[in-house]
């Protein structure tokens, strides 16, 4: 019997979302919740966390809280456009991919415009060339792009190429939205600021995902642009994200970022991605679908290998990138980490 069957509920890294809530995310749930606290955002948790958000990000930004990133992702779009605009992602955003269509349904049906790519990253030529194709009354008229940093394959944008689709964003008449559904990952991969990452370099809305940085529940929108903001209160709530006992989903977030645990849990989990990836560069076969940058690898191997791999009970999935996608949360174990390496190397060389 193989080491995973004899322990059933060994913990797996087939996605981030596996993780359970981290320490200081359940610490301040747990103290958010003692007594009464006035309803729908007017809490005293929801304020701080707000204020929280300000500090980290150096700027007044406005912040708001969604139950997941597809209705922050949509929400933060739908508030960029007219029903008629366009929004400009990657062919492999999870705006288009993974959201069934809510984007396009929230906005009373802006249109995704996909530019192909294999990073999942956008450049500026590609998007300047989609632009300047129609200027037609027929072609729905670009009004945003959105870029997700680090990409759903763990590519990173640098500060640099940030500024550069942000410079064709302002030239264009575009407003650039940012999914960070791991955007923790990407600062503490990047080792920049917040403020850096966004506001600094021209992004206008970003939704900075809890989720998957170790909250049980949450996505933040902040937008740098307050004229941005206006009414989005209302859209929310028509959409069905306006918690009523809104402390829950925004305490944690004081926990996450006063403690810096935000931070600690993204680099942890980078760490993990890396010393999966060093253990198993070298065994045979084994290749990287794409570069390991953030918390996530993308592994090539003989389909015996993946085969093997599920035998011994290892999860994954290998529909977002044509490979088998392991990725690491604030909880990874290296210990167990170690263990997937060593199952990874061992079916390597027998496949040999
Ligand atoms: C996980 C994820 C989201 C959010 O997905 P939900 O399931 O709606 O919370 C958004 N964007 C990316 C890139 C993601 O990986």
């Amino acid at each position: 019997m193989t080491k995973q069957s004899r322990h059933p509920r060994a913990q797996q890294f087939a996605s981030d979302n596996y993780a359970g809530i981290c320490p200081e995310a359940l610490d301040a749930m747990l103290k958010a919740n003692s007594g009464s606290e006035p309803a729908y955002g007017e809490d005293i948790w929801t304020t701080h966390a707000a204020d929280s958000f300000r500090t980290v990000f150096e700027t007044d930004c406005e912040v708001f809280f969604a139950f997941n990133g597809t209705a922050a992702n949509s929400l933060a779009l739908a508030a960029l456009c007219q029903s008629y605009h366009s929004v400009i992602c990657s062919s492999s955003a999870h705006v288009i991919t993974d959201e069934c269509g809510a984007p396009e349904f929230f906005s009373n049906g802006s249109k995704l415009l996909a530019i192909a790519t294999e990073s999942g990253k956008i450049t500026p030529e590609a998007v300047r060339a989609l632009v300047e194709s129609r200027s037609d009354i027929h072609f729905p008229k670009p009004r945003a792009v959105t870029i997700t940093q680090p990409t759903e394959t763990g590519q990173l944008y640098s500060i640099a190429e940030i500024e550069a689709l942000s410079a064709v964003c302002r030239d264009q008449g575009l407003k650039l939205h940012m999914d960070g559904a791991r955007f923790a990952n990407a600062c503490a991969a990047l080792g920049c600021t917040p403020a850096e990452m966004t506001w600094k370099a021209g992004v206008d809305v970003l939704c900075f995902g809890g989720t998957k940085n170790g909250m049980a529940v949450g996505e933040a929108i902040l937008f740098f642009s307050p004229e941005l903001a206006v009414d989005f209160d209302y859209r929310c709530k028509q959409a069905g994200q306006l918690a009523s006992k809104m402390r829950f989903l925004s305490a944690p977030w004081v926990g996450m970022l006063e403690s810096g645990a935000w931070l600690k849990h993204a680099a942890h989990a980078n760490a993990c991605a890396v010393r999966l990836a060093s253990r198993i560069k070298d065994a045979p076969g084994v290749s990287f679908a794409f570069p390991v940058e953030a918390n996530s690898v993308f592994l090539n191997a003989p389909e015996s290998v993946l085969a093997g791999l599920a035998a011994r009970g290892w999860k994954f999935y290998t529909f977002i990138g044509g490979a088998a996608r392991f990725m690491f949360a604030w909880d990874a174990d290296p210990a167990r980490v170690d263990e997937l390496a060593e199952d990874i190397v061992e079916l390597c060389s027998s496949a040999q």
